[in-house]
């Protein structure tokens, strides 16, 4: 006899930041939905991502104010101290709230029913889960991803933290090891040695973050410096080993100390799609070569019956990424509205402080293209409110297109920066020359007042 099938209208797999949004709206529109998650709700950005490293950025923050509020004209008795524990557990309060919000609309959703386990295709259009097997005409995959372990000689023998395990720390390791000098790696870097740390970063490449401007990178290894964490780039063969006391990186670097001894590592090197245990042959689902599922502009895999949202697609490596895959497929399937993920320009943050935001096309890539561009850039100790708050490391960064007068990208370094790049984006998404841009009346003292001055003195891109 075989097996019952529980059969719906869509099966979502992955609670990440496409697949509930997706959830709710099918359902609302009168779907027999299931939803699969086999860990915790929310996904990587509520548990393990932006959401608790954000809220200890912001413990990280606090920290070093208070270490600072001298200058501001506050004293305070004895010098301040990072209880670890309330860092801790301030964290897990903000996630926990997410967490079971996530949980809890998903189990409320009319005419939808959660499974909690390992989803795996069985076939074209039918998954199981545990002992249940389900089907559905549509199925829709926001698996998201998990940290990369490379293969690093040492490793085996040596214990590691990652991304997920950072998470459990109520305790300040006295000497963090961060292998892998970019997104990630940054954000704990600079709030662990707030916390306390001595923070050494081992980066195979000649710089930080090596995907932005050169001139990006080099105010970044400034200011992290300036703060006391060690930086060993050109690390070109990183080995560990077990030491008496901890652990030790063999950086194999051009100079400086052939081995860096520390107490904790923490590998930020990547991150991969969870793709590999999901049984996509099963459901003819092609993947590229690092295990991405491979989708057209609407999101579409090579089985015209299942999509792929978010960081397992390869095509964004962010929340509002994956949020938007949400909007674009869901309008698509109930307006026929014709949405693509191509319309989207490249937008983020890198939550050092201060913070990075990024839109558009980068120096290096205008270069790349062969586009005629202008540049305007002002340091942020011209900029009276960052003078005023007393952080003026950093800079503004705008390119415009010579004929066009368009705003092509723009990299801001710089207290706020996350916020005020979302004036420059908006003119971008409507396409309004730059000198249209600047006659927009500002709000003062604010980061923003100065993106039309920086726009009074483009220059041809050297
Ligand atoms: C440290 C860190 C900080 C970050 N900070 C930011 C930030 O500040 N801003 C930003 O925009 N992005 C940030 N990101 C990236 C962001 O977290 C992700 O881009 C975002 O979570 C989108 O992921 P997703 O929706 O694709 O999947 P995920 O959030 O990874 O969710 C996937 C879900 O699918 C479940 N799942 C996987 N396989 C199966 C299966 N077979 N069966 C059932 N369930 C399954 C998983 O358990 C998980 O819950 C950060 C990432 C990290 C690691």
């Amino acid at each position: 006899m075989s097996e019952p099938v529980a059969r719906f209208d869509a099966i979502i797999i992955g609670t990440g930041q496409a697949g509930p949004s997706l959830a709710a709206r099918l359902s609302g529109s009168g779907m027999k939905v299931a939803v699969v998650e086999k860990d915790r709700f929310g996904g990587t950005c509520v548990n393990n991502g932006c959401t608790p490293t954000k809220a200890m950025v912001a413990s990280a923050y606090a920290a070093h104010l208070a270490g600072r509020c001298g200058e501001y004209g506050v004293i305070t008795d004895g010098s301040p101290r990072v209880d670890m524990k309330r860092v801790k557990a301030r964290k897990d309060q903000i996630v926990q709230k997410s967490t079971s919000g996530v949980e809890s609309w998903m189990s409320g959703l009319k005419d939808a029913t959660v499974y909690r386990g390992h989803a795996r295709f069985v076939g074209r259009n039918q998954v199981r889960v545990g002992s249940d097997t389900l089907r559905a005409e549509k199925i829709f995959l926001n698996v998201g991803g998990r940290p990369l372990v490379p293969r690093m000689p040492g490793l085996d023998a040596v214990p590691y933290l990652t991304n997920l395990t950072m998470m459990d720390l109520d305790f300040v390791p006295p000497h963090l090891v961060v292998i892998g000098g970019s997104y990630v790696g940054l954000e704990f870097a600079q709030m662990f040695r707030r916390f306390g740390s001595r923070v050494t970063i081992a980066e195979m490449g000649p710089r930080l973050v090596a995907r932005e401007d050169e001139d990006v990178s080099l105010e970044i290894q400034d200011f992290l410096r300036a703060e006391g964490i060690e930086l060993r780039l050109d690390a070109e063969c990183i080995t560990v080993q077990k030491e008496a006391e901890g652990l030790s990186v063999g950086l194999n670097c051009k100079g400086g100390e052939p081995r860096e001894l520390g107490s904790h590592l923490l590998l930020a090197v990547g991150r991969v799609p969870n793709t590999d245990d999901l049984g996509l042959e099963a459901a003819g689902i092609a993947v590229d070569k690092r295990g991405f599922i491979e989708v057209d502009e609407a999101l579409r895999t090579s089985n015209p019956q299942v999509w792929a949202l978010g960081d397992c697609n390869g095509k964004g490596a962010f929340t509002h990424t994956a949020y938007n895959d949400y909007e674009i497929v869901a309008d698509n399937l109930l307006s026929n509205a014709g949405r693509k993920y191509t319309d989207r320009l490249p937008v983020y943050a890198l939550y050092t402080d201060p913070p990075l935001g990024r839109i558009g096309l980068s120096e290096k890539e205008i270069k790349e293209k062969g586009i005629k561009a202008l540049v305007g850039k002002r340091p942020m100790s011209r900029v009276a409110r960052a003078v005023e708050k007393g952080e003026t490391r950093g800079f503004l960064k705008i390119h415009v297109e010579q004929g066009t007068q368009r705003i092509l990208g723009a990299a801001l370094l710089g207290t706020g920066a996350d916020e005020s790049v979302h004036s420059l984006l908006d003119a971008m998404y409507s396409r309004i020359p730059y000198t249209e841009f600047q006659r927009h009346v500002r709000i003062h003292p604010t980061v923003s007042e100065l993106l039309p001055t920086v726009l009074e003195s483009l220059a041809p891109l050297a």
